[in-house]
């Protein structure tokens, strides 16, 4: 399960875009449902903050 790091995340929605399952939303902060994540780590590789972790 990948986790996000609130005060490193910048609402850029670039992993809600690099997500293949459509388990992130972006308000503000980036937000992962964990029922959807497969653990593909897409996310960790495009946050441009490394705010997204395992
Ligand atoms: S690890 Fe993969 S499936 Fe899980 S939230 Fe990130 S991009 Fe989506
Ligand atoms: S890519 Fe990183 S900084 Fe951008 S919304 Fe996602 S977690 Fe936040």
């Amino acid at each position: 399960m990948v986790t996000v790091n609130e005060s490193e995340c910048v609402g850029c929605g670039a992993c809600v875009d690099a997500c293949p399952e459509g388990a992130i939303t972006c308000d503000d902060i980036a937000v992962i449902d964990a029922s959807k994540c497969i653990d593909c780590g897409s996310c960790i590789d495009e946050c441009p903050s490394s705010a997204i972790s395992e």
